[in-house]
């Protein structure tokens, strides 16, 4: 086992878990109505070992929407069905130093990383790029449930209208993007795009079922429950290096300084960790702080390197 003290081991868990209730501080996401009247007391916690030890408390079985945190599988899944050269072509892997969702793009005409709107929407415009959208929808989800072992993950339609409806600025964005010439070739109009792209934002998961996610990821991309491959070694390398350096948004050089852990957030207050070669963990909690993640989350993962030296230089 892993985590041999599996008692222990969550004890202290439920401990930090328990001192973050108190934490009411923040704000639920406001730029469309599904998350405004998201209640910014939910909170829960689950974490799933490499070798399919599993712990969850709080609302750990309620769904919300992946959001951002789907920039991040989407790009794993890309970059194992089409290599990591033929992506990163049309996409960079630094982090931007802007917000998330700025019309920008890095010194040689790219978006700065696949983490961002703009990286996260080319990303998505190479995801089985030629064949029909639902066939290109269905074989995401199916990847998702892959990496879920079978868990849940469902679809929030009214999240998919609203952001369709609240969409100008990716709209511009994506125009922007189409006038330097970003999309490969062969992709079908930006409103079709967009709308994948908004779908994928609105697949919705819980805590369960992310970290089992997330495990994968901390398992180099074998599933820890089925043992399914579902990332390849190298895209599930990459796609770390991509969480450590540009997972949180603007926080994303100091949580990598302060936890040291790959991360991605997203509006709806999920967020997903990964301790490499230990464990996935997901964290909800859906008011935000001024940088758009989790206020929970983040003192959640604080406390975690305070009581456990998880920290990727605490070894040395
Ligand atoms: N779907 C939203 C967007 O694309 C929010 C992404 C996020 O979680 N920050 O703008």
């Amino acid at each position: 086992l892993v985590i041999p003290a599996w008692q222990e081991f969550t004890s202290k868990m439920k401990y930090i878990f328990e001192s973050c209730t108190d934490i009411r501080t923040g704000h639920v996401a406001t730029y469309i109505p599904q998350l405004a009247r998201e209640d910014p007391d939910r909170w829960g916690m689950s974490i799933c070992t490499i070798d399919g030890q599993r712990y969850s408390l709080g609302d750990c079985k309620i769904p919300f929407c992946l959001q951002s945190i789907s920039k991040a599988f989407n790009y794993a899944i890309v970059a194992s069905d089409i290599g990591a050269d033929d992506l990163h072509s049309f996409v960079g892997h630094e982090p931007s130093g802007r917000l998330y969702n700025e019309i920008c793009l890095d010194s040689s005409g790219k978006p700065h990383n696949p983490l961002i709107n703009a990286g996260a929407i080319i990303v998505t415009s190479l995801l089985k790029k030629g064949l029909p959208l639902a066939d290109r929808y269905d074989f995401v989800r199916q990847e998702y449930v892959k990496l879920a072992a079978g868990g849940y993950v469902g679809f929030n339609n009214a999240v998919f209208l609203s952001e369709r409806d609240s969409a100008d600025r990716n709209y511009a964005l994506s125009y922007y993007m189409k006038e330097n010439k970003c999309f490969p070739d062969g992709i079908l109009s930006l409103r079709e795009e967009l709308d994948f792209y908004f779908q994928l934002c609105s697949l919705e998961t819980t805590c369960e079922s992310a970290a089992v996610m997330a495990a994968t990821l901390a398992n180099g991309g074998v599933c820890p429950l089925t043992n399914e491959r579902c990332i390849d070694s190298r895209p599930c390398r990459d796609v770390l290096s991509l969480m450590y350096s540009c997972g949180m948004y603007d926080y994303s050089g100091q949580f990598a300084f302060h936890v040291g852990l790959p991360a991605k957030s997203g509006v709806s207050g999920g967020m997903v960790v990964v301790v490499p070669n230990l464990m996935g963990i997901c964290l909800w909690s859906p008011a935000l702080d001024k940088m758009g993640n989790s206020c929970r989350g983040v003192e959640f993962c604080q406390k975690l390197i305070e009581t456990f030296n998880f920290h990727n230089y605490d070894s040395l």
